[in-house]
């Protein structure tokens, strides 16, 4: 029992509140300096008397006594405010926040005194007790009182928060943030603390305020945020990862050079990580080996040792074969950790990420840290993120890398074909010529002898030699349109002002036999305009388009042909209209190429007429094409630019 008593002294002698223990009896075993003080020395010595018949010389209510009964029967603490008698026997009167509780063999009882504002409050007791937030009063940092909210927090019975000091339950930190509560009286202030509990830390916010006329003492209302904190570190972290996935994601797309990307990529994740060391290596897939092919902040020697890995082996190797990642909390033990030079360099902590596009498996990055930088599940994440994200680039650019070749190989085979085309057009053209003379020469011999030996001949032998003179004027036409044709492509452009009508009318008359050979008609409208173009390739158009109006005409009818204008925007649109045979939609665009032939007509003709056309208006800057029903006849438009 003695010792008992002496416990209680250490604990409560300096405590700034009233103090007083007792047993079982009743009797009263300890007083401190505090309730001493606040008594008239007419009461002492309180040892050794009955708590009992003290208690009534100076409170005005019994509930404190059936309390007290109630404590010693059921050990069951208690928490009242009870009000002294104005007697000379108390030197302070007022209201007193009274606690009792068990301690070893004896019962104590705290009291401290309160203002008139916390009396009035005591009389909201229960909505204090009841409330959601956790509430304290203090003296001086010691707890005097605390509401259900604040157990639950605290996880441990009352008896072991009341009496203590809040400073026992918090962290250095917390300490510091609390110091005003030490002082008699200080500003109202908020802050944040973490306390521990008998279940673990918990973090708690809340204000604390000084009672106006009771020095030292103070009310704190506090909630536990440990959730909310939790949640906006979880937040922040979440930003922060996001940032550096930015960062990574502009600088993963900065370059098309692999090399440079993912060296720089790999600088970016250590510094953002904060660890020392890293290397990256790419899948080998037809040799089953990963390459390393950056790194940094490792030495030539360990390099060389992770030059090339099978997969499979080490902890690079398993990655590149489970796809999975691989963290080392503590290099120095972990046998899967082969790279002994690693080891003896103090390397702490690893992790191993594979690098995988949407498809496949591209490579692995390692990161390792010789300092204490433990890698978090929350660092793996990002790890993760950034290894996918790395995928997905590595993959462009190897396609892209593939499309340049491939643009290239093109490239290359179109040069080779116009180099083709160009040797091909100068043949032609160098043959045409050169076959023109002697053509021209045979037809002429041809034509004198017919002329001189017809009568000499049988039929038969006229008959050949009619042949001869047939193929020969088509050769001679075949001949000259190769040299229209060359002839319209490298002709210099000649540009002058004319009238599309006076064009018309000269080669009408040109033209003339072929018209009354068909008995065709060819109607030109009134207002065709003057136009700024090379006088020549217009003809040739106007030329062909109207001789192949009257000769594709129809069996059953004489040609008749329209020629019409108009002006739309900054285009003259001419139109060659006819009532002949008309072009299957299928030959619509094959018509304008070389030696293209679209019907199985009977008219003679060599396929070159409208390749001329769409040439010379080429060369002016035009174009055409054509509008037909087979059977009812074709239109063919094509533009000149105005200017
Ligand atoms: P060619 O008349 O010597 O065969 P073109 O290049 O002038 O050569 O014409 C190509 C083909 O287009 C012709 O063989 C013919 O089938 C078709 N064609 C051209 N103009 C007409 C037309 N006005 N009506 C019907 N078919 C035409």
């Amino acid at each position: 029992m003695k010792d008992h008593t002496e416990n209680v002294r250490t604990v409560f002698e300096k405590a700034p509140f009233a103090v007083c223990a007792f047993d079982r009896s009743g009797t009263v075993v300890y007083i401190n300096k505090v309730l001493e003080s606040n008594m008239d020395p007419s009461t002492m010595p309180f040892v050794g008397k009955s708590l009992y018949e003290l208690i009534h010389t100076f409170l005005v209510d019994d509930r404190l006594e059936k309390n007290l009964k109630r404590l010693i029967e059921t050990n069951k603490p208690f928490n009242i405010v009870v009000e002294t008698l104005s007697s000379p026997k108390v030197k302070a009167s007022g209201f007193i926040n009274i606690t009792g509780y068990k301690v070893d063999s004896l019962y104590v009882l705290i009291g401290d005194f309160m203002s008139g504002g916390v009396a009035r409050e005591s009389r909201y007791r229960t909505l204090i007790e009841d409330a959601p937030d956790a509430i304290l009063i203090m003296n001086h940092g010691f707890i005097t009182f605390a509401n259900q909210a604040f157990v639950d927090i605290m996880q441990v019975p009352i008896t072991e928060i009341l009496g203590r000091s809040l400073f026992d339950f918090v962290d250095e930190q917390g300490r510091e943030a609390l110091s005003p509560l030490r002082r008699k009286t200080a500003r109202k202030f908020f802050t944040q603390v973490t306390v521990n509990t008998k279940t673990g830390q918990r973090v708690v916010e809340g204000s604390f305020q000084f009672i106006e006329d009771r020095p030292g003492t103070s009310l704190a209302m506090l909630r536990d945020v440990t959730e909310k904190v939790l949640l906006q570190k979880r937040l922040m972290r979440q930003n922060q990862d996001l940032a550096a996935i930015n960062t990574i994601s502009k600088t993963l797309s900065s370059s098309v050079d692999l090399v440079e990307v993912l060296q720089k990529t790999l600088e970016q994740v250590l510094q953002i990580m904060n660890i020392e060391m890293g290397f990256i290596h790419l899948l080998d897939e037809r040799k089953n080996v990963l390459r390393c092919v950056v790194s940094h902040g490792i030495t030539d020697d360990i390099l060389e040792s992770l030059r090339e890995i099978r997969v499979g082996d080490g902890i690079a190797g398993r990655v590149a074969a489970g796809g999975k990642p691989i963290i080392i909390e503590n290099a120095s033990m972990d046998p899967r950790l082969h790279s002994i030079t690693l080891r003896q360099k103090g390397l702490q902590s690893y992790a191993s990420i594979p690098i995988q596009s949407r498809t496949r498996l591209m490579g692995v990055m390692n990161i390792g840290s010789f300092g204490q930088r433990r890698i978090s599940p929350e660092d793996e994440r990002l790890l993760i993120t950034i290894g996918v994200h790395m995928g997905a680039v590595i993959e462009n650019i190897e396609l892209f890398q593939e499309v340049s070749r491939t643009t290239e190989e093109l490239r290359d085979a179109l040069d080779l074909i116009r180099q083709r085309n160009e040797e091909l057009r100068q043949l032609v053209s160098t043959v045409s010529h050169d076959l023109k003379n002697p053509i021209v020469a045979i037809n002429g011999f041809c034509e004198r002898f017919m002329k001189t030996a017809a009568n000499k001949l049988s039929p038969k032998e006229l008959q050949y030699v009619e042949a001869i003179r047939e193929s020969g004027r088509h050769m001679e036409e075949f001949v000259s349109n190769l040299l229209t044709l060359s002839a319209v492509e490298n002709l210099k452009l000649k540009k002058e002002e004319f009238s599309t009508r006076d064009v018309l009318d000269d080669l009408l008359k040109d033209l003339s036999p072929l018209i009354d050979a068909t008995q065709g008609r060819v109607i030109v409208e009134r207002d065709l305009p003057t136009i700024k173009a090379d006088r020549l390739r217009v003809t040739q158009v106007f030329t062909n388009l109207i001789s192949n109006a009257l000769k594709y005409a129809h069996p059953d009818r004489p040609p008749m042909v329209e020629v019409g204008h108009q002006l739309q925007g900054n285009q003259h649109i001419f139109s060659v209209k006819d009532n002949g045979i008309g072009i299957p939609e299928e030959h619509h665009r094959s018509i304008f190429d070389i030696f293209y032939r679209a019907s199985d007509n009977h008219v003679e003709g060599t396929g070159i007429g409208l390749s001329i056309v769409k040439k010379a208006l080429s060369v002016m800057g035009g174009d055409i094409w054509v509008k037909s029903q087979p059977g009812k006849g074709s239109t063919f438009y094509f533009t000149i630019p105005k200017e």
